[in-house]
């Protein structure tokens, strides 16, 4: 029988900052039956959408994609933050509560025309998968899809990635 993936996630009160939830997933990561059955549910999706090239944001997209990607047989290209990447990028900067961020793509990861999925663990207000999807564009990929572990519903972000089709495990 499928697990519920929700006893797997831990829910931190008032961390990193007052008012916040953090949703950890590392209770599910550290459980090989939990995180086989969530990255079997992303392969799935994956599959129905043709993916060649998974794209994922440090840290924890890398968590989420790399898993994917090894059982589908495509690759993996992290989107990493100012200075870990050491040949040609491509840049995208997105908003945080207070200034901006960006993330980086190296030139040559995804080929024009290739059919990309994009993952991290968790989707928030959007801005981070919204940069990592521009990262993508940039390079001439289709994002074809997206997948995350959990969505946090009360902060939009499905709306600010609306033209992209979406899959998340787990809703809070
Ligand atoms: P956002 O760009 O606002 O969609 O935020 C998503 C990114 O921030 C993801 O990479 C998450 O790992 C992290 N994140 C944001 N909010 C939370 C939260 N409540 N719990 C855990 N991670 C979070």
């Amino acid at each position: 029988m499928a697990l519920d993936l929700h006893d797997y996630v831990a829910s931190i009160p008032d961390y990193p900052e007052k008012g916040v939830i953090f949703r950890d997933i590392s209770p599910l990561m550290g459980d090989g039956e939990a995180y086989k059955q969530a990255t079997d549910d992303i392969v799935d999706y994956a599959r129905g959408k043709g993916v060649e090239m998974i794209v994922g944001p440090e840290a924890r997209g890398f968590i989420v994609g790399c898993p994917v990607a090894y059982e589908l047989g495509v690759g993996f290209a992290p989107a990493r933050k100012k200075g870990k990447l050491p040949r040609e990028t491509v840049k995208a900067t997105y908003e945080l509560e207070y200034g901006t961020s960006s993330l980086y793509l190296h030139k040559d990861a995804v080929k024009p025309g290739q059919k990309v999925l994009v993952t991290d663990d968790l989707l928030a207000t959007g801005g981070t998968i919204s940069a990592t999807i521009d990262l993508v564009e940039k390079l001439g990929g289709i994002v074809v899809g997206t997948a995350f572990f959990i969505e946090l519903k009360d902060l939009h972000g499905r709306e600010k990635i609306k033209d992209y089709d979406m899959l998340s495990l787990m809703q809070y």
